[in-house]
């Protein structure tokens, strides 16, 4: 039997240019996949793609719309992939199949307040209006047929529709579909006020209907007489669920009460001056229906003048004394063009292939539509969906965000249930971990993106599924401090290391974290009494005093960096010993050139014009921590922070001073010692690495090689500062086939 059929009667009358015979193909291939499928109903599954494209047509969808509605269980249900589609019927088309797929995966629970983030999400992953169209078709299709689906799943379904469907529908502006979805989640969510309100309503109607009817002639005959020739009158009755809602909201309880349950509206043709669009006609049948009945002055809206966030227009009036003599209650008439009623039904739908735009956007890909200027004169796709954004988020932070560009600050990724994980850019699987709870975490042994294995620091993109693995005897590593971006997993990681670990196991952790890094600067491991720490930062530390320190390094609270920075001055851990020969023959200038370049360089405290120079006993090089000191008569000397000299000082003379933000700090040229076990494009590898870092490498030439292992001894790069080094020295040993790396001393 061919399903069809009807549906592809319309869009030839609708659409008599597009290519049947492709969407006839569309068809076949999708009845085909789905042959032997059944809907919950017992109805073969074709039925349903067939409906949703049935109701898509009101949409004035494309032609590539309405192959991808007819497609778009195809990839997720049977065996058909993506990329079968995509030779089938090209790449817009599979575009849109992959991104409706990728929706079917945004789903909420009861028990979620994560309605937000959901509408966000959906927003943001559909990334084209056709694709929320075509979803917004499907869901009222499945909402229509709820009935058949387990009852349980009923209320899951109708909560999402309502929390997430409707107001992205409200928000575009598709009204007609927004209040279908609504009364039927009404219908489903609150059965009793639904029936209660729907039997009101009929009785209301049977008593009102010809009470409508006398005023739509009333109102025909007024206009003609007004010299108005090509119009329509019609009424619009307020749907089941706003009718709750304004019940609920007043406390009414019956529907008699709520003035507004219908109102008349009244569609004039569109009209052209200059070639731009008129509305004249509009005020005039208002002026003429205002010379018949009294207005009530406050209920006048004007929304052509100001046209609703969502782009809606129309005039908006309540007169008194309409219909029979009997009536006294007010009854709001509505006075829009054909056009703008389009727009009021279909929100954005009835933008693209519509009235003057004809069919331009056929062909056109999203990114082509949503930058096409008639598109974007009333409701561009990013005005539409900033006030979407605003209208779900009451988060002045996040508004702040889009402000400044639409969501690269954030991403969402979906566990494998399809709940979503709001996240910042650059976040890991430690981070999404220790978002789904903090046991995932402390437990994380493993995670998988998209079903393949990736390592604990992946950079997470948008729309990815994460899974992690967990392990009863896996535990936080020290490690994840240096790379997760959250905060909360920040705290969560420092949190288990402070309760949870074996002081002995913390101290051997915290002694081997900083012999790694004594190591990668070719400095010698601590020895048994800790010498090394027994001054540490100008304090004479004892022995209990030097196990806390690595204690602290083991737990976390103490990032080996820091250690590292205070043990050695810069200049031993970034300058090679070839180097300090070349600076030790400048020496004599050095004084000079550092009063003058400290200058231009400090600023101190918001003043500009102190008299500054450089404090010769410590020498501040830009980048260091530095601090000023006001000395009698000679302006503020600069010190280092950590200076002896400046510590004995009285405090009330010392004053902030920090290095202005546009001085380039100073670069080290720095020899690494990189041994590795050779393999096609590891030397790529690594200096895509240090590219991305912002490094540059001054010198690379491979000095020993032994059957298969190579030696790196010349592998120079220009360095800011110790973190940044070692940071390339950890991220150069996580290159596969790399066996160490070190700095050369
Ligand atoms: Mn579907």
């Amino acid at each position: 039997m061919n399903f069809f059929a009807p549906v592809l009667d319309r869009i030839k009358k609708q659409s008599p240019s597009y290519d049947m015979e492709r969407i006839v193909r569309a068809y076949e291939y999708a009845r085909d996949a789905h042959e032997g499928q059944k809907r919950f109903s017992g109805e073969p599954y074709i039925i349903h793609p067939v409906a949703v494209v049935d109701i898509l047509l009101d949409y004035n969808p494309d032609e590539e719309m309405i192959i991808a509605a007819l497609l778009h269980d195809v990839s997720e249900d049977t065996d058909r992939t993506l990329v079968q589609i995509e030779a089938e019927f090209g790449p817009k088309v599979a575009y849109m199949v992959q991104g409706l797929e990728k929706l079917s995966k945004v789903r909420s629970r009861i028990d979620e307040p994560y309605a937000e983030n959901l509408r966000r999400m959906f927003v943001h992953m559909a990334a084209d209006f056709r694709i929320i169209i075509i979803k917004l078709c499907d869901r009222l299709h499945n909402m229509s047929t709820l009935e058949y689906v387990k009852p349980h799943k009923q209320e899951r379904i109708a909560t999402e529709t309502l929390d997430v469907y409707v107001p992205i529908a409200a928000r575009l502006g598709i009204y007609n579909l927004k209040s279908k979805l609504e009364d039927l989640c009404f219908e489903f969510l609150e059965p009793e006020h639904y029936e209660n309100v729907k039997e009101q309503l009929s009785s209301y109607s049977r008593m009102t209907d010809p009470l409508i009817l006398d005023i739509k002639k009333t109102l025909t005959k007024c206009l003609a007489g007004g010299g108005f020739k090509k119009f329509k009158v019609e009424a619009r009755l307020k749907s089941l669920y706003s009718i709750h809602v304004k019940l609920s909201r007043k406390s009414l309880s019956s529907v008699d009460e709520i003035y507004d349950i219908f109102a008349m509206r009244i569609i004039l043709q569109d009209q052209k001056k200059d070639g731009r669009e008129y509305t004249g006609h509009l005020y005039e049948a208002l002026g003429v229906i205002h010379g018949m009945w009294a207005p009530l002055q406050q209920r006048f809206k004007d929304y052509i003048a100001v046209p609703k966030p969502n782009g809606y227009r129309s005039l908006h009036t309540t007169v008194v004394g309409l219909g029979p003599k009997s009536r006294n209650q007010p009854t709001e008439i509505q006075i829009r063009t054909e056009s703008m009623h389009g727009e009021a039904e279909r929100g954005v739908a009835s933008h693209w292939l519509y009235g003057e735009t004809g069919g331009a956007t056929a062909g056109m890909d999203a990114e082509e539509i949503r930058n096409s200027s008639k598109f974007g004169e009333r409701l561009g796709w990013v005005k539409a969906l900033n006030s979407l954004q605003e209208e779900v988020s009451n988060n002045e932070e996040f508004i702040d965000d889009l402000h400044r560009d639409i969501f690269h600050r954030r991403i969402f990724v979906l566990t494998p249930a399809g709940d979503v994980q709001d996240l910042p850019a650059g976040a890991t699987p430690i981070d999404f971990a220790y978002a789904v709870h903090s046991e995932v975490g402390n437990h994380c042994a493993m995670a998988k993106v998209n079903d393949a294995i990736v390592p604990l620091d992946y950079e997470l993109q948008n729309g990815n599924v994460v899974e992690i693995i967990t392990r009863d005897n896996a535990e936080p590593n020290q490690y994840w401090l240096s790379f997760v971006k959250t905060s909360s997993a920040k705290s969560k990681i420092k949190g288990w290391f402070r309760s949870n670990a074996d002081p002995q196991k913390i101290l051997r952790e915290g002694r081997e974290i900083l012999n790694k890094h004594l190591e990668q600067i070719s400095k010698a491991p601590l020895d048994a009494d800790l010498q090394l720490l027994k001054n540490y930062g100008g304090c004479k530390l004892t022995l209990k005093d030097r196990e806390e320190l690595l204690r602290d390094i083991g737990r976390g609270m103490l990032y080996p960096n820091v250690v590292i920075k205070t043990l050695f001055p810069a200049e031993e851990l970034l300058r090679s010993r070839s180097r300090i020969i070349e600076i030790k023959k400048k020496k004599q200038d050095k004084k000079k050139a550092i009063e003058e370049v400290g200058k231009n360089e400090v600023v101190v405290d918001g003043y500009t014009d102190f008299p500054i120079k450089m404090a010769t006993c410590c020498q501040p090089n830009p980048g260091d921590a530095i601090i000023g000191y006001i000395t009698r008569g000679r302006g503020v000397t600069v010190h280092k922070k950590a200076c002896k000299v400046i510590n004995n000082r009285k405090t009330e003379r010392l004053i902030a001073a920090h290095w202005r933000k546009d001085v380039a700090a100073p670069t080290y040229r720095v020899s690494l010692e990189v041994v590795m076990q050779d393999r096609i494009g590891l030397l790529s590898d690594i200096s895509c690495l240090t590219s991305q870092m912002g490094i540059n490498i001054t010198k690379m030439a491979l000095n020993e090689a032994t059957n298969s292992t190579f030696i790196f001894r010349e592998f120079e790069v220009a360095i800011k500062d110790y973190d940044q080094l070692a940071r390339l020295i950890q991220k150069i040993q996580e290159v596969p086939n790399v066996k160490s790396v070190k700095k050369l001393d």
